[in-house]
């Protein structure tokens, strides 16, 4: 029996594609706990916070029923469990597509080409709705795995399954038709949690924690010496260096400019930026940014 002790307990995927990256993500907003895959429960030393090992299948309905306060899961197990839940913010990883797929060899080319076809899938609330929407009317074969088989031994004309980089799908002689949702890990809250003023203070702490790590993910820390006749080119060169930090250097003439940089920019400026006069450039990683 897990205790009420006003502490705010959030349930993270036991074991599976989203474990580590929850982990991580806990741990690098200063947690402090041990987390082992067969123990239910690991209590933070450092915050009012235990967390809760589950199957992701089970996350969104423990957390509508307040089991859990807050839960970590992919979009596409809320949408399918139809879970009244509160959503906080996407978390950047778990990537992936909910996404109807065909036969190579199929005629099928069109969505509307579905209709009264057979599709396999272990996501059939979410897909019928989709049907509905686009006012299709086929049979929905549900099965709890394997889907990408059903083609094969003629149990269905199409399948909609998960796909990431849609290796699964390519080896089983699939091809993509349409990608009904678009998904990627999530924080979701309980709704009575979120109008309790005690835990929704607990909830804000942790939630500024996250979205600093959020915010500073793809980011770097730029440290770069010029002389102070090249700001204005530099600042041409870096689209995000608005206000850059500005330091004197002992040398006359000479400035130091620290900056926030996207990692995937770097690369390309670089070369720019030494062009334009600057030298001894640092980058560094940034932890978190809270704005
Ligand atoms: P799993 O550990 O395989 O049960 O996957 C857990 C969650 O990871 C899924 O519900 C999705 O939200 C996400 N995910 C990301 N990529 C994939 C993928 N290729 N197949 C299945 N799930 C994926």
């Amino acid at each position: 029996m897990i205790a009420n002790n006003g502490r705010l307990k959030i349930a993270i995927q036991k074991s599976g594609r989203l474990t580590d990256d929850s982990v991580s993500l806990l741990r690098a907003c200063g947690l402090e706990f041990e987390f082992q895959k067969q123990s239910l429960y690991s209590p933070c030393r450092n915050f009012d916070l235990d967390i809760l090992a589950l199957r992701d299948d089970d996350i969104p309905e423990y957390v509508q029923d307040a089991v859990a306060d807050l839960g970590i899961v992919g979009e596409n197990i809320v949408r399918e469990k139809r879970a009244q839940v509160e959503t906080i913010t996407k978390l950047g990883y778990g990537h992936c597509r909910l996404t109807i797929s065909v036969p190579q060899r199929s005629t099928i080319r069109t969505v509307g080409q579905l209709n009264r076809k057979r599709i396999a899938t272990t996501y059939p609330s979410t897909l019928k709705q989709f049907l509905r929407s686009q006012k299709l009317k086929a049979e929905v074969i549900e099965l709890s795995g394997s889907v990408e088989l059903a083609p094969t031994l003629d149990v269905a004309d199409a399948i909609c399954d998960i796909v990431s980089t849609g290796t699964t799908s390519r080896m089983n002689g699939l091809r993509p038709l349409h990608v009904v949702l678009p998904s990627e890990a999530i924080l979701i809250a309980n709704r009575e949690t979120m109008k309790n003023p005690a835990k929704k203070l607990l909830v804000d702490r942790l939630f500024i924690r996250i979205s600093g790590g959020l915010q500073a993910r793809g980011k770097r820390y730029m440290m770069m010496n010029a002389p102070s006749s090249a700001i204005p080119r530099l600042k041409r060169i870096i689209p995000s260096l608005k206000s850059p930090t500005v330091v004197p250097l002992a040398e006359e003439g000479m400035v130091a400019l620290h900056s926030v940089i996207g990692e995937d920019v770097f690369w390309d400026v670089m070369e720019k930026l030494k062009r334009a006069g600057a030298s001894d450039i640092v980058v560094v990683p940034i932890e978190t940014i809270i704005k």
